[in-house]
């Protein structure tokens, strides 16, 4: 029998959660908003949803092939997937090769600089104190996550990079840097939430042209036209 949506539970900028009649699994619908700037930036583009939709479902598939846990069970049509219900931690991680975005911001390093080993940086997901950076102290004094959590959290996410690196090396686009998030299901920390373009910053490796959110949030194109591209690169895998 297929599976019946239910009550929405959360609407975030781009996506929202809803319940359906199977215990423990929630669907999760891409829609084609798209935010910048903590949502001082604001559109609808037709086909968004679908496209980041179809690209979440394959890097979850490959990650859980190389033996990530992650939330995702399947897609159920072009822009919702079916998801394993997770408690989340409000904790937005980020994991970087090559410097950009806002750390070429605040601190003094050009954009570009390969960044070996990676950095991994941890924010506090909450858009009204504009996701403040958090250390491993602040993360256990506001009792986030314990140390154990934490630890397994990086050791998921610098796996995840490595992983995806690999991947989107094959395709000649250089990953920078992404953001994922986590979060509980009987005792274990599964990756939740999305991988798309609008969560990764990924260049063309031979023209460094941007194929990513940042398209949208610096007028650089038809972010559509990008999106597009980049989602048929990828899932041309599949
Ligand atoms: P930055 O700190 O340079 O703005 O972002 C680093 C990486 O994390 C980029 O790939 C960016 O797209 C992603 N990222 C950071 N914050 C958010 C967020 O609130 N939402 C999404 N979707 N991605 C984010």
């Amino acid at each position: 029998m297929a599976i019946q949506k239910g009550d929405l539970l959360y609407a975030g900028k781009a996506k929202s959660v809803f319940r359906t009649d199977r215990e423990g699994i929630f669907l999760v619908e891409f829609r084609d908003d798209i935010t910048a700037f903590d949502g001082g930036k604001k559109d609808v583009l037709a086909k968004k949803g679908s496209l980041n939709a179809r690209v979440s479902a394959f890097l979850f598939s490959h990650l859980k092939e190389c033996g990530i846990p992650t939330h995702f069970i399947e897609m159920i049509d072009e822009r919702s997937m079916l998801v394993r219900s997770l408690d989340m931690i409000p904790l937005e991680v980020i994991v970087r090769n090559v410097a950009a975005g806002s750390m070429v911001r605040t601190y003094p390093i050009a954009e570009g600089t390969p960044l070996n080993p990676p950095v991994l940086v941890m924010d506090y997901k909450d858009d009204s104190r504009h996701d403040p950076m958090l250390n491993d102290d602040l993360i256990l004094a506001l009792k986030i996550v314990n140390a154990d959590e934490l630890a397994r959290i990086k050791e998921l996410a610098h796996s995840i990079n490595r992983i995806l690196f690999q991947f989107f090396e094959s395709l000649d686009i250089t990953l920078v840097d992404f953001k994922i998030e986590f979060g509980k299901a009987d005792g274990q920390i599964l990756l939740g939430d999305e991988i798309s373009m609008d969560s990764m910053r990924l260049w063309d490796a031979g023209t460094g042209e941007s194929l990513d959110k940042d398209v949208y949030r610096f007028s650089k194109g038809d972010v559509l036209a990008v999106y597009r591209r980049v989602a048929e690169r990828i899932c041309a895998r599949e």
